[in-house]
């Protein structure tokens, strides 16, 4: 069944714009439209954040963003105020009040007792779709590629990015990759309602999938029932590698760009940085909810208070916010100013080269450089034109997951892992199979996926870490009960084996729903 295709930025609609639709509503009889300034959570940062936090305000007010600023204290001062998240209560009640966070980056301490409070920040309010536009401003910004526009939309909250890891053996540590259906339809139409919005032409899915069936698989799965739903964009799928090498070589060929957490994060800083400094590139946060804007790059510690810092990146994430709030006239006029800055040569440091460049110029001097502009349009680069919101929003129910009938779950079987470190994988199958086991029969023994037992291989290497699979070995009905697993672990732990987890096997809809062992 097909979603109305829209475009769900816009449907963070702004507060500004619902207040004046509010009142318009309330009172038909009124003629003239009451506006408001938009609350905007605001957080200086670390390192070089206040000062390009600073410059990008400047810019936003001569702009006429009708922004409400509400200053927030994170970071390095939270953290070692004893917040091990770097996040005071009080900033939370922000968020949430205002739902718009333009953020400048901030400095994560080292050590273990500290957590990201980007990842703490984005998980924590269901910020799920991280969006990057890649663009390169060739001639003016040097770049092998200067045919570069593309966007990458990484899944924002899965992946191993649930930070769950576990030592489990003498030599092995594990860390679980968590997707979810609906974190990938989410992620995936979010994708599709971007490109439909933007004009975009394709939209395509990086994964790896050849390995990862059932993670990546699925991911993979997702994307293709989504895009029968939007026929008038096209698409192509990518193995992760292969994707990662074409994107470095010959970006060009992207377009929109969806992939997992882990793969959006790599290489979305690889697109940031071939276009031609990390310093350019904004980034997008969105949630149901709440969006949080910020530069892609970090807080710049070495050249932190020198004024020489590059503010663009956090400018034209405050671009994308005020596109966000349904403000188009000053993204407009901003964007432009600053194309019209790049490719007049007024460049900071980390763009400025003696051939492409015209004047060198601080943070502050940038800054006012774009005031200057404000109302121009550049002649070379391709000036931009945002324009108001002109047609039906999607509700969040619409962008919401599917529902669909929960398959059909049995128990089948269990991969039952050992600590084991007392012999060759024949020695342990020898000894499994004296553990009465009831109705399970011991199938396979695999060391780090690959078969090592029955007919491993001598050339195998083997950790300490065993993964021991038990199924029915009635294939007519191979359905178990959990106490058959209780029963066995039990027998297992009296042989004086050490079993670290075990994972349940079941089927779905009378699907296997777990992978073969390597070489099975
Ligand atoms: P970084 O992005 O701060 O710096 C990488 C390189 O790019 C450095 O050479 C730096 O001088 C340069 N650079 C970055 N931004 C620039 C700008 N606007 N203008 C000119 N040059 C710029 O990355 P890092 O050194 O790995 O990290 C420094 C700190 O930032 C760390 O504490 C890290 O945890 C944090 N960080 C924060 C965020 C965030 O808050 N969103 C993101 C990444 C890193």
């Amino acid at each position: 069944m097909g979603k109305p295709v829209a475009q769900y930025l816009h449907a963070q609609m702004s507060i500004r714009s619902n207040i004046v639709l509010r009142i318009l509503r309330h009172n038909k009889q009124e003629s003239h439209t009451v506006s408001a300034k938009t609350p905007v959570t605001i957080a200086y940062g670390d390192g070089i954040g206040p000062e390009i936090m600073e410059a990008t305000l400047k810019i936003l007010d001569a702009a006429g963003a009708a922004i409400d600023k509400e200053v927030i204290e994170i970071g390095r001062k939270v953290y070692e105020a004893g917040h091990s998240a770097g996040i005071p209560p009080e900033a939370w009640e922000s968020l949430r009040r205002t739902k718009v966070f333009l953020k400048a980056p901030i400095t994560t301490p080292q050590g273990s007792g500290y957590k990201s409070l980007n990842v703490t920040i984005r998980k924590t309010l269901g910020l799920y779709a991280n969006v990057r536009p890649c663009r390169v401003y060739s001639p003016f910004v040097r770049t092998l590629h200067p045919d570069m526009d593309l966007v990458i939309i990484r899944e924002n909250e899965e992946d191993t990015y649930a930070g769950i890891e576990h030592r489990q053996t003498d030599q092995v540590v594990q860390c679980l990759k968590l997707i979810s259906r609906p974190g990938c339809e989410k992620i995936v139409r979010y994708a599709f309602e971007y490109a439909v919005k933007h004009g975009r032409k394709k939209v395509s899915v990086l994964v790896k999938d050849n390995i990862m069936k059932l993670t990546d698989g699925l991911f993979h799965q997702v994307f293709k029932e989504i895009a029968e739903e939007y026929p008038g964009i096209q698409t192509d799928s990518w193995i992760i590698d292969i994707g990662a090498a074409r994107l470095a070589d010959t970006p060009e060929i992207f377009d929109v760009m969806v992939m997992p957490n882990l793969y959006g994060d790599i290489l979305s800083d690889i697109a940031a940085q071939i276009t031609g400094s990390v310093g350019l590139g904004p980034s997008a946060n969105i949630g149901e909810n709440i969006a949080m804007f910020e530069a892609i790059h970090g807080s710049a510690p070495p050249i932190a208070g020198q004024d020489i810092a590059n503010p663009s990146g956090l400018l034209l994430a405050a671009v994308m916010m005020l596109v966000h709030l349904d403000d188009p006239e000053p993204a407009t006029a901003i964007h432009n100013a600053w194309l019209k800055v790049i490719e007049e040569g007024i460049h900071t440091v980390d763009v400025y080269t003696e051939k492409g460049s015209r004047k060198k110029v601080g943070t502050k001097e940038f800054a006012e450089a774009i005031i200057k502009r404000l109302g121009t349009t550049p002649e070379t680069l391709a000036p931009v034109k945002y324009e108001k919101l002109d047609r039906d929003l999607p509700t969040h129910e619409e962008m919401r997951p599917t529902t669909r009938p929960r398959a059909k779950k049995d128990l089948v079987g269990v991969d039952m892992f050992l600590d084991w470190n007392a012999g060759t994988p024949d020695e342990l199958g020898t000894k499994l199979s004296k553990v009465d086991s009831g109705p399970l029969n011991l199938v396979m023994i695999t060391n780090r996926g690959v078969l090592v037992w029955p007919k491993g291989m001598p050339e195998t290497f083997c950790t300490d870490h065993w993964r021991c699979r038990y199924l029915s070995p009635d294939t007519n009905n191979p359905i178990i009960k959990h106490e058959d697993i209780i029963n066995l672990l039990g027998k297992a732990r009296a042989a004086g084996f050490d079993f670290i987890k075990t994972e349940n096997l079941y089927n779905f809809d009378g699907h296997p729903g777990y992978s073969l062992g390597q070489g099975q």
